[in-house]
């Protein structure tokens, strides 16, 4: 289907695009690569009268190092992402999560904070920025806030973001030197997550010193698997040690029931993959 008419404006500067999106109130929706808005706006399932494409706003693309993390504006591709090597020295849990989304085409097109301000409980972004501890950076016309991403994540597909703001970029803390896996559970290739765990550990003479789990699609939110991370200090990283520390990855959860399984198959799902992530994270 073609969307309902929409005025379009294309902004250079964040200054420009927060003033734009200011003006158009509630109306306005922004676009970043389109890949989740644009089906919503075919299926006419939103009609927007004004559309603000942040596409030529330079300053919201890129990685910069600020000293002890990653600085990576919100719209910056999943393939930049990918292959950016910062990402690759200092944030490794995003990069291995990135891999995992669709298509060459969606990654192409789709952008880091695209996915984290849709907050599709079930995408692959969310739950590696709750367990790396980012923030996010966001600009309205009362100025920049800053909101960690444990307050960024409110409910199903809501965010923290008020009418007018923009998500502009997302501060990760350097995880220099720890090892990452995220393991992604779906029926078919390149579908979304069933349940997802991401995993980062440090591991010092055979024994695990620091661990971070998320969970993704275990809740209307990311989650993290705090049980897990402490039965993990100080274990030895060994099968039978990683397995008893998975045990506790569905503690406080409240994952969905739906075509795909119920509560406990999701449940059994996040014990499994966390045991398989956690094992495929010191191994890597
Ligand atoms: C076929 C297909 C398969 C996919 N599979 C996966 C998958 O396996 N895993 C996964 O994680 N994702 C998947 N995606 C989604 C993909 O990752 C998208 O990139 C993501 O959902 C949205 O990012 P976007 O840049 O396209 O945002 P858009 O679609 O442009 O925007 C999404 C929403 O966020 C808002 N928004 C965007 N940027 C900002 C901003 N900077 N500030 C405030 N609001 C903003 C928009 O107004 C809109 O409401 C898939 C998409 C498709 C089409």
């Amino acid at each position: 289907m073609i969307p309902a008419a929409f005025d379009y404006a294309a902004p250079t500067s964040v200054d420009e695009a927060v003033r734009v999106f200011t003006e158009a109130g509630e109306e306005a929706k922004v676009l970043a690569g389109g890949q989740s808005l644009l089906p919503v706006l075919r299926m006419r399932l939103a009609a927007p009268e004004k559309v603000i494409d942040l596409n030529r706003v330079a300053e919201m693309r890129g990685v910069r190092d600020v000293g002890d993390a990653l600085e990576i504006g919100a719209m910056t591709t999943h393939y930049e992402i990918q292959r950016n090597p910062l990402v690759q020295d200092h944030a490794q849990l995003l990069a291995r999560a990135t891999d995992t989304i669709a298509d060459p085409q969606v990654r192409h097109r789709g952008t880091f904070g695209g996915s984290l301000a849709h907050a599709d409980p079930a995408g692959d972004l969310l739950a590696p920025a709750l367990a790396m501890d980012a923030e996010m950076v966001i600009a309205g016309s009362q100025g920049q806030r800053t909101v960690p991403a444990t307050e960024f994540f409110t409910d199903f597909f809501t965010t923290d973001l008020y009418e007018g703001e923009l998500l502009v970029r997302v501060r990760v803390p350097k995880y220099t030197g720890w090892q990452a896996h995220y393991e992604k559970f779906n029926r078919v290739a390149q579908a979304w997550s069933m349940v997802a765990v991401a995993a980062t550990v440090r591991t010092e003479g055979g024994s695990i010193t620091a661990a971070r789990v998320g969970l993704t699609n275990m809740d209307t939110v990311p989650r993290r698997a705090h049980g897990v991370e402490s039965a993990l200090l100080g274990a030895p990283a060994t099968p039978e040690s990683i397995r008893s520390a998975a045990a506790h990855a569905a503690e406080g959860t409240n994952p969905p029931t739906d075509t795909n399984g119920d509560v406990e198959y999701r449940r059994h799902l996040a014990r499994v993959l966390t045991g398989r992530a956690v094992s495929a994270a010191v191994t890597a």
